[in-house]
């Protein structure tokens, strides 16, 4: 019965992605409306997921809290953020318009080349390659917004005002800007890598999409998690050595000095920015 359903589903999809892929709009005005159109939407629907991610995180961290299985890495600090603010949905839903943008706009070429295969080893190979990439590319711009102090002000001090109150709703907690310079430009230059490779698989941007989204959420809840949370939740990238823990982010959120990277910890390793320990952060067993 479910591999039916399963089925099912996935010809209805292929039959909407080649019904909207093939339409063509007869007038040029009319195209760019829909680009723009399909930038916004597209820019939408990722901030509801993305929101979604946050609120199941929420409430599975609070069960496990409850159940004395996890606990705050700084105990002393008060949370007051235990709700999400619609100014953090507009900075996550506006940063990937663009991505959406240039998807529809070369909508036939995604269509004609995707090839959709249950590729677990790939896509998790996939995932810890545009992870170990990624995290160069953030440490770098995040590191000027904190070494440029007009581009902090700017760009960076909103993600920082709350200090070590932080949960997962914080994770998009900043400026629109700021959530923009850290993922546009990086995942435009992922969609023009893989229009040269000339094929692609969406299986596999799906479990990225998984894989990067609990990793940042891991590292904006405060908890100290056990390895049966972070292992499947990161697809395994959290056990390559120097991989990050919550911990380490939430350094940064103490002292922005240290830990400016997102999933690994050798970029701060080389530049003598990394930290692994903080007085406030007092909950034993670092895993
Ligand atoms: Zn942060
Ligand atoms: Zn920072």
């Amino acid at each position: 019965m479910a591999p039916l359903i399963l089925d099912g589903i996935m010809k209805t999809t292929r039959e909407l992605a080649r019904s909207m892929s093939y339409h063509e709009f007869s007038h040029p005005a009319n195209e760019v409306l829909a680009v723009v159109l399909a930038g916004i939407l597209g820019g939408f629907a990722f901030g509801v997921l993305h929101f979604s991610f946050e609120n199941v995180w929420f409430r599975l961290l609070s069960l496990l809290e409850a159940r004395g299985a996890i606990s705050r890495l700084a105990p002393s600090i008060a949370v007051t953020r235990v709700y999400p603010s619609k100014e953090d949905f507009f900075s996550v839903a506006i940063a990937p318009m663009p991505l959406a943008a240039v998807m529809y706009a070369s909508r036939r070429f995604y269509y004609d080349h995707a090839h959709f295969s249950f590729d677990l080893a790939g896509g998790i190979t996939f995932t810890w390659i545009l992870m170990l990439v990624h995290d160069a590319y953030f440490w770098f711009v995040h590191s000027c917004m904190h070494y440029f102090k007009r581009a902090y002000r700017l760009l960076h001090q909103l993600h920082h005002s709350t200090s070590g109150d932080i949960t997962v709703f914080s994770t998009a907690h900043g400026e629109i800007l700021d959530v923009t310079v850290s993922i546009t430009p990086f995942y435009l230059l992922v969609l023009l890598l893989l229009y040269l490779e000339g094929n692609w698989n969406p299986f596999h941007i799906i479990l990225a999409t998984f894989a990067v989204n609990n990793v940042n959420m891991m590292g904006h809840s405060g908890f100290r998690l056990p390895a049966f949370v972070y292992v499947p939740a990161s697809l395994g990238v959290l056990l390559i050595p120097l991989a990050q823990r919550p911990i380490h982010h939430y350094i940064h959120h103490l002292d922005p000095r240290f830990n400016r990277s997102l999933y690994f910890t050798w970029c701060d390793r080389l530049a003598g920015t990394y930290r692994g320990t903080h007085p406030k952060c007092t909950s034993p067993n670092e895993p």
